[in-house]
């Protein structure tokens, strides 16, 4: 039996812990996104159809329209990096299921939120955290018979069973792989280890796969984890290159079958740990790994095309593609009557849909650059890059310098930082007004690692 409804923070106020644990909970990343299509069904609460979800994203990216809650900050581990580390000096909450259970069917009702996503410090220990989590997604799932989305983490750690049960009530489960390397991981994280944590992946992996083959479907019953799995990567708190994470994202994808890497740059938590940066990384870069993961999952690059030994990182001023694309000029231009489906992808300017837009439309004729950009193309960036029937738009010819200083100066300026800054000041996810989710006090703002 749990002990810990003996816990005296148990008693405090329902609010104060919302208030605490929402804001421990808000910088990471991992939440985005569900892919889950099951319908309600008679006599449940919510849907998990994709329509059913509508995300919100604040500027920088990140998901705003689940209830982003901790069960706790109560952290047994000292991350360095980590607002919710043991050593660090802040209000501390502690949920019972039954609580967040109960408030997530509230907030639902009142059309504050459209799923959960739960995480967790890990509280005594991965086992008893993930126990935690576990009776937490139980309770709202048979008691109260929720059928909205559920992202509920899993605990590197915790035992392969409890994260097994979790993920056929979850819709998404994640574990944080945080750090790019085993050395930054020993260096800032000392108390978690790297083959816990894949472990866990592996676990969740073999789960879905299980599941996938003795053909269970979201009619008939609840899958494992139907909209897969996710993970985080911090940017900026270790030195790993943007090669580096690049090529351990493309590790990811195809060896633990995930949904999705979130990269999340870091916020520096304290002043005094020298194994951290001072500055935080800037949010471009974030920006631009967030770009060539696309480039990966979406346009048949690979890392190794990207970036490279010589060239471990991203232009902050250009966005991926057409930093390929400057640097192999010697496939450019291409013609648009012509090429085929993969080279469309890689002009810059040319997304997916309109290279399928283009491969129907010249089915029937040959496209002029009139015709182009109605099919979505934009031209202020295809245009270095491509020729409709033979002929240029450029009037002269343009060296690689002058191009890249024409694209980035057709570029649109990136406001992220100002809306980061202004997302930070104004604080995240008010669920009750701007008086009960007060913005946070200068010097505890910080990302949540693993959770
Ligand atoms: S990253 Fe996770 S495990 Fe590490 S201190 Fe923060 S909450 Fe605890």
């Amino acid at each position: 039996m749990l002990d810990y409804f003996q816990h005296g923070l148990l008693l405090m106020d329902l609010y104060k812990k919302l208030e605490i644990l929402s804001r421990s909970a808000k910088y990471d990343a991992s939440c985005a996104s569900s892919g889950s299509s099951r319908k309600n069904d008679l006599g449940g609460i919510g849907t998990a159809v994709k329509s059913g979800i509508c995300h919100s994203w604040s500027d920088d990216g990140r998901c705003i329209s689940l209830f982003k809650i901790l069960l706790t900050n109560m952290c047994t581990y000292d991350c360095a990096y980590c607002i919710n580390r043991v050593s660090n000096d802040l209000p501390r909450a502690l949920f019972t299921p039954e609580e967040i259970a109960e408030l997530t069917v509230q907030l639902y009702r009142r059309n504050y939120i459209e799923g959960l996503f739960l995480s967790s410090a890990i509280y005594r220990n991965p086992d008893y955290t993930m126990e935690l989590i576990f009776r937490t997604v139980t309770i709202l799932r048979k008691k109260y018979r929720f059928n909205g989305y559920i992202h509920a983490k899993a605990m590197p750690g915790a035992d392969p069973v409890l994260i097994r049960k979790t993920g056929f009530l979850a819709d998404r489960m994640s574990a944080n792989i945080e750090l790019p390397s085993e050395k930054s991981l020993t260096l800032l994280a000392p108390q978690k280890k790297k083959g816990a944590i894949f472990k866990a992946m592996i676990n969740i992996k073999s789960n879905i796969l299980d599941c996938r083959e003795r053909d269970y479907s979201p009619g008939r019953e609840r899958g494992f984890v139907p909209a897969g799995q996710s993970t985080q990567l911090v940017i900026g708190a270790s030195p790993e290159s943007d090669y580096t994470i690049l090529n351990l994202s493309e590790a990811l994808y195809r060896s633990f079958s995930l949904k999705r890497v979130y990269y999340s740059a870091y916020v520096p938590v304290t002043a005094s740990d020298a194994r951290l940066p001072v500055a935080e990384p800037p949010l471009r870069r974030e920006h631009r790994l967030y770009q060539a993961d696309w480039l990966l999952r979406f346009y048949g690059f690979n890392a190794g095309e990207l970036l490279s030994e010589k060239n471990q990182n991203f232009d902050p001023e250009l966005d991926p593609k057409s930093q390929w694309a400057l640097s192999n000029m010697y496939l450019f231009p291409v013609e648009i009557n012509k090429a085929d489906y993969a080279m469309l992808l890689r002009v810059p300017g040319i997304g997916m849909r309109s290279a399928q837009r283009i491969m129907k439309s010249r089915t029937v004729r040959s496209l002029t650059f009139d015709e182009l950009q109605r099919t979505g193309v934009v031209l202020k960036r295809a245009r270095f890059f491509v020729t409709c029937n033979g002929k240029h738009l450029e009037k002269e010819e343009l060296d690689v310098v002058s191009i890249k200083e024409r694209i980035i100066g057709n570029h649109a300026p990136l406001l992220l930082t100002a809306a980061r800054n202004k997302e930070r000041s104004i604080g995240q996810l008010d669920l009750f007004g701007s008086n009960f989710l007060t913005a946070p006090e200068p010097g505890i703002i910080a990302i949540t690692g693993e959770l």
